[in-house]
């Protein structure tokens, strides 16, 4: 585990991992984000190693039209599938959007 970081806030000091089955359920307690770590992780679409989890965004819309995160999810970005998400988001720092953007009929 010792390229394990919070995809959320880079940190790795206060992680911890929960075995279930295949898979580890890691949560951090910095920003309390939680993911599924899977050792070997692989494309659905192209078989591609190459990939990275990285945390989504789960929005929500309250009173007044505003938009708040209320959960992070993980989602795992092909280096060549998911490119243009991957790069955006290495750019950006913050969690990728979600695919459903509940702003989008408001403006
Ligand atoms: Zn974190
Ligand atoms: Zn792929």
């Amino acid at each position: 585990m010792d390229d394990l970081v919070c995809p959320n806030c880079h940190r790795d000091d206060d992680l911890a991992g929960e075995r279930r089955g295949e898979l580890i359920r890691i949560t951090c307690a910095t920003c309390n984000l939680t993911w599924d770590r899977d050792p070997s992780p692989r494309c659905k679409t192209c078989g591609n190693r190459d990939v990275r989890v990285a945390p989504k965004a789960v929005w929500e819309r309250v009173r007044g039209n505003q938009i708040i995160t209320v959960a992070l999810t993980t989602v795992h970005l092909c280096s060549t599938c998911d490119a243009d998400t991957l790069r955006a988001w290495l750019n950006s720092g913050t969690p990728i959007a979600p695919d459903e953007n509940p702003a989008a009929g408001l403006k």
